[in-house]
């Protein structure tokens, strides 16, 4: 396994533009998993459209996921050859995302695919459980959290530059529950663990967090 430094925290708490970040700083290639999620939730969303996907069976996912072709470079991510980057940030996929990760069927699936970027290059990954499932032996571990309401409003904005409609509140509620879902399902929950650097990034400008993140991989190596 090459370098990983592993980032995980819940939904707005910033990862994704500071493992970016990071990531072009150090010249490492930059993980986001939550993508490679968003592309199968997309992709059942796509299949089943009005369906309730709690119903659908762990056989039939498992079938399913088979037939998937989910590519990744560079922070875009691919579903059989279409870039579908944009399309995965609005809150349906979001929602059914998190249901369908919860499934063991689905994290099964996607470990090895993580993995294997770890085989090849320096990575900066970050996600739920980078630092405790998919790398615990990573070579540093962090940990970035930030209120309910600043990483609602993180979101907020966030989509109204994508041109995705929706209002503050609707926002707030999708953090919260995203929360509940993460961290209370019985695979792979989003957990904070010891070992990993704990970062508040609600008062602190991202230059700032990427400055913490860089000093303390500097640090001690
Ligand atoms: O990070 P992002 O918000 O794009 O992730 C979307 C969803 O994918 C999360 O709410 C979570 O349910 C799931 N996810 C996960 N494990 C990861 C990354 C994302 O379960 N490592």
């Amino acid at each position: 396994m090459k370098k990983v430094i592993a980032i995980d925290g819940p939904s707005g708490a910033g990862k994704s533009t500071i493992a970016r970040e990071v990531a072009k700083t150090l010249g490492f290639l930059y993980l986001d998993t939550g993508a490679l999620y968003r592309a199968i939730g997309y992709y059942f969303f796509k299949k089943y459209s009005n369906c309730n996907v709690s119903a659908i069976t762990d056989q039939e996912i498992e079938e399913q996921l088979k037939q998937i072709n989910i590519e990744y470079e560079d922070g875009r991510v691919f579903l059989s050859r279409k870039d579908i980057s944009t399309e995965i940030r609005a809150p349906e996929i979001g929602y059914i995302t998190s249901v369908l990760s919860a499934k063991k069927v689905v994290r099964d699936f996607l470990l090895p695919v993580q993995r294997r970027f770890a085989e090849k290059y320096d990575i900066v990954a970050e996600g739920r459980d980078m630092t405790t499932v998919v790398f615990p032996d990573a070579w540093k571990k962090f940990y970035l959290d930030a209120s309910a309401k600043i990483r609602a409003i993180r979101r907020f904005e966030q989509l109204k530059i994508s041109n995705i409609n929706t209002t503050f509140e609707e926002a707030l509620q999708d953090v919260m529950n995203r929360d509940i879902r993460d961290s209370s399902r019985e695979n792979a929950p989003l957990t904070r663990t010891k070992d990993a650097f704990y970062i508040d990034t609600s008062n602190r400008s991202k230059e700032e967090v990427i400055s913490i993140i860089l000093k303390k991989v500097a640090e001690d190596d």
